[in-house]
């Protein structure tokens, strides 16, 4: 995949960069490693000032750094204006609180003196998605920095412009040079870079296929991964619920980032007592949606990032329909515009044996699903190779308990939709990935756990 920026919107073309070539990888490598050796014993806070500028610098600059995201991806630019501010906020996160999640924990044994030191592990490769351009790489920047290891970023190929942007930020916040520093190259580089010595652990967010190959090159290396994968993620309806609350909120959860999100709710599964009234709202809300040029406020729905998707995205509500499944609105591509365009698309009547009732659809399609009681809505809220996120919504205490013990995913959100939180870990079980980000636990996961024993 060539490295470039292409309107979204429109299908232009807009610039193309030249990948580094293998001299230039091996110098930014130098580079990172001999900025490890010194930045490893710079205190928490001399790291914690540079973390704040950069949050000041993404919350003064906002509204620049969300246009480039808007222009290389195709998010409602009111979107990236939210991203950069969270960005923003999880620099704020670990800067404050990274001395206390690492510092020296005592413990009581048969040693004069014993605990548990934390320490940074070095080079750290992140390898990260277009669809939150910044969002993924700060919420990595953040504790990764913050512990002390040194960060060489991999970014999408569409977004290079924002993965540059990136760059400069930690630059001007303060940090050392070499501390962190992207790298403009294609995915083949990767497994090159995970057997070089200097580079100790690396972090994926995105596809199976990805997260696989990099598991494996690192696995041969026996290092580290953390990765964030897929996910079709259940939204559960039983009858308690407030349904008004739940089908606005089932809208916003689907069609976040015009349908492109991890965690946004795919498979919406609801009790049939009351399953009518919720299709007939959430058809309602999705064809007032509003599609269009993603940098007008009132767009509600933007471009897909790349024409590969909507090919995808086509092909799988076309296998969909084939094996049984009725499309209520949209389910095809949008064809009297220029740009990537899908409308908002609602899938009933699939059946378990229906393959694209497991599969993951990374844009605006969801998928209904009418279950008689709590526990066929478990069954198919399980029934998926993955285990990101789950919404489920009840106002009775039993079935929430029974939801939040029964569900396999990594998080469970009681009446409301799933999102990330700097203050709470976020990730996956089953071929969603494993490993944390955010929290004490995503600091955590790049750091060399150090027992100490004193007589
Ligand atoms: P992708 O193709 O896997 O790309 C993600 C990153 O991996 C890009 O930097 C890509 O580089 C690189 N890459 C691709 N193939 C690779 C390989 N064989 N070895 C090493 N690196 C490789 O993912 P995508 O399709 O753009 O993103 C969508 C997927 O990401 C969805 O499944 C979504 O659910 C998942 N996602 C998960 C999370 C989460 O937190 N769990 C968050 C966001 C997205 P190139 O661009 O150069 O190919």
């Amino acid at each position: 995949m060539a490295i470039a920026t292409i309107n979204p919107a429109t299908g232009e073309l807009l610039k193309t960069f030249e990948p580094l070539n293998d001299a230039e990888i091996a110098e930014k490598l130098d580079l990172a490693q001999q900025a490890f050796e010194k930045y490893q014993k710079i205190s928490f806070q001399e790291r914690s000032v540079w973390m704040q500028k950069a949050a000041e610098i993404l919350e003064q600059e906002k509204a620049d750094f969300a246009k480039i995201m808007t222009l290389e991806m195709g998010k409602p630019f009111k979107a990236a204006i939210a991203e950069v501010e969270k960005c923003a906020h999880v620099c704020r996160y670990y800067a404050e609180h990274a001395a206390e999640f690492l510092a020296d924990v005592s413990v009581k044994t048969d040693a004069s003196h014993s605990f548990v030191k934390y320490q940074p592990l070095g080079i750290i490769l992140a390898v990260m998605p277009w669809n939150f351009p910044f969002w993924q790489v700060f919420r990595f920047v953040a504790p990764a920095l913050m512990a002390g290891n040194v960060g060489l970023l991999k970014h999408a190929s569409n977004v290079p412009q924002c993965a540059l942007a990136i760059e400069e930020i930690i630059q001007r916040a303060g940090f050392p040079t070499g501390v962190f520093q992207t790298l403009l190259i294609g995915a083949a580089k990767v497994a090159d870079l995970m057997s070089d010595d200097r580079v100790k652990a690396a972090t994926l967010t995105g596809s199976e296929p990805a997260g696989a190959s990099l598991a494996a090159a690192s696995g041969k290396q026996i290092k580290k991964t953390v990765l964030e994968l897929g996910g079709s993620d259940p939204f559960i309806v039983l009858e308690s619920a407030d349904l008004e609350a739940a089908v606005t909120t089932a809208t916003t959860a689907r069609m976040l980032n015009n349908g492109q999100s991890c965690i946004a709710a795919k498979r919406f599964i609801v009790v049939e007592t009351i399953a009518d009234k919720f299709e007939k709202l959430l058809l309602e809300k999705f064809q007032a949606l509003k599609i269009g040029d993603p940098m007008e406020s009132e767009t509600d729905l933007g471009p897909l990032a790349t024409p590969d998707i909507i090919k995808d995205l086509d092909q799988q509500v076309q296998v969909g329909v084939k094996n049984g499944a009725k499309v209520l609105t949209g389910g095809h591509a949008l064809s009297d515009r220029p740009g990537n365009y899908y409308p908002p698309t609602i899938l009933t009547d699939i059946s378990p044996d229906n393959p694209v009732a497991q599969e993951e659809f990374f844009g605006p399609v969801a998928m209904l699903f009418r279950v008689p009681d709590i526990d066929a809505a478990i069954k198919i809220a399980n029934a998926t190779p993955f285990g990101l996120g789950a919404s489920a919504w009840t106002t009775n205490s039993q079935e929430r308990d029974r939801l939040i013990e029964e569900i396999e995913a990594g998080s469970v959100f009681i009446n409301g939709m799933v999102k990330s939180d700097p203050r709470l870990p976020f990730g996956g079980i089953k071929r969603s990935g494993y490993g944390r980000e955010l929290s004490i636990q995503g600091i955590h996961e790049f750091v060399n756990v150090k027992t100490v024993w004193v007589k």
